[in-house]
């Protein structure tokens, strides 16, 4: 076969020369941890996101953890996500010790099956970690509305852990929502932003994310809901040994003293880091655009073909909403696994990367030796049969988008052919 014209990667960073210069500034201010960067991201965090507050950590995968931890949620908890999801969403259940239960998402959907999700909910369940997949925002308003319902049917009550938590479900009158928004940094759902629609929102800062630090995350939680001091100190002990006193304030000449509140991890975010997410964000409407463009181009460039994509943008039940761009997700409408894997290959033969996300979590070793068969997950496994996504990034170029559009006509034919 002739080489590829062009080579178009997934997801490659896209890193400006402010955003190096930022960070070698960084280098050169003599303080590279856990600093006055980092609180400044948490504090633009915070009002990009119209959330209470933010709190910084080394991952995603951290920030969940740590939410579940600041809420009591262990041993004899339970707490729902969807089959149809990153390991991560899961794996924060497992870590804190809490039963995780799996949701299959609705037919033809990338979300979580709200009739099923209200009849997983128990008395023992203490939240739910929605996944805003690509970028999109879940039907909130569903998914509340059927936690409402489980909670109003008495099948579930109010027992929080611990203060944190008791306050939040006693204003809320159903389990937490812990929004995996790993993707939908940018989001927005009825005109509000990732951030302020979850009771909690975790977002990656992983190098092949929105907008990264190379390695990152963070948790926004809701305006009145929390006690905002408190729940922030709690995450900042979590993440960092449980020590009173963070390394710049024991850097401050005589004051030594700190003391351990608890064992607890060290996940906490530097100050480099930070400086390439403050440079970012400060661009970041403009990636968002980009993105929404780069989606628009590849709509209209494969409309004539049996592709369905998830939409970035529009209304649902009378809910307007707009994606972060994050991952152009399409289906190959009723082909079937073994056609979509070899339009991969095609695909791929052009020079073009592209994905699959995800193999739902039943089919993974992890989930299945903990029990959960996917027989009992048809939809999400439906989905993933058919899924396939295709390169989305700002350092694609009018002409790259051209030549995967292009591509993915030719792959496809050949998958036909070889059929
Ligand atoms: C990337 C990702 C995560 C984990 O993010 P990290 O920052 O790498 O921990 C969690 N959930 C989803 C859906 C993801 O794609």
């Amino acid at each position: 076969m002739a080489e590829p014209r062009r080579i178009i990667p997934f997801s490659p960073p896209d890193i400006s020369e402010a955003d190096i210069k930022a960070v070698t500034d960084a280098l050169r201010s003599g303080w590279i941890t856990t600093g006055p960067r980092t609180k400044e991201l948490e504090k633009a965090l915070a009002s990009f996101t119209e959330a209470a507050r933010v709190a910084t950590f080394s991952s995603a995968t951290m920030a969940l953890e740590c939410a579940l931890h600041a809420l009591g949620i262990g041993p004899g908890d339970e707490v729902i996500t969807s089959a149809y999801t990153y390991t991560a969403s899961c794996s924060c259940i497992c870590h804190v010790g809490a039963t995780p239960v799996l949701c299959d998402v609705a037919p033809d959907s990338y979300e979580m099956d709200y009739e099923q999700l209200a009849s997983l909910v128990t008395p023992r369940t203490r939240a739910i970690i929605p996944v805003d997949l690509g970028g999109r925002m879940v039907n909130y308003r569903a998914l509340f509305a059927a936690l409402d319902d489980a909670a109003s049917r008495g099948a579930w009550k109010p027992d929080g852990r611990n203060g944190i938590a008791r306050a939040a479900e006693a204003t809320v009158g159903r389990p937490l929502v812990i929004a995996d928004g790993a993707h939908s940094l940018g989001a927005t759902y009825d005109g509000k932003p990732s951030g302020a629609v979850g009771d909690m929102t975790a977002f990656s800062f992983h190098a092949v994310k929105n907008l990264t630090t190379a390695e990152g995350g963070a948790l926004a939680w809701r305006r009145g809901l929390f006690p905002d001091d408190e729940l922030y100190q709690m995450l900042m002990l979590l993440s960092l040994h449980g020590q009173t006193k963070d390394a710049l304030a024991k850097a401050r000449v005589g004051a030594w003293e700190y003391d351990i509140a608890f064992p607890g991890y060290k996940c906490n975010m530097t100050d480099l880091q930070a400086a390439l997410g403050l440079s970012q964000l400060g661009r970041y409407d403009k990636l968002l655009d980009r993105r929404h463009a780069i989606i628009a181009a590849y709509e209209h460039g494969l409309a004539d073909l049996p592709i369905e994509a998830m939409p970035h943008a529009g209304h649902q039940e009378g809910t307007s909403f707009r994606s972060s761009g994050h991952l152009m997700l399409t289906r190959l409408s009723g082909q079937g696994e073994p056609f979509r894997n070899r339009f991969i290959e095609e695909l791929g033969a052009l020079g073009v990367a592209s994905n699959v996300h995800y193999k739902p979590l039943p089919l993974l070793t992890a989930y299945r030796n903990m029990g959960f068969a996917i027989e009992g997950f048809p939809n999400a496994l439906a989905q993933y049969e058919n899924e396939v996504t295709l390169p989305l990034h700002t350092c694609l170029s009018d002409e790259d988008v051209a030549y995967v559009v292009d591509a993915v006509h030719t792959a496809y034919r050949r998958a036909e052919e070889a059929r």
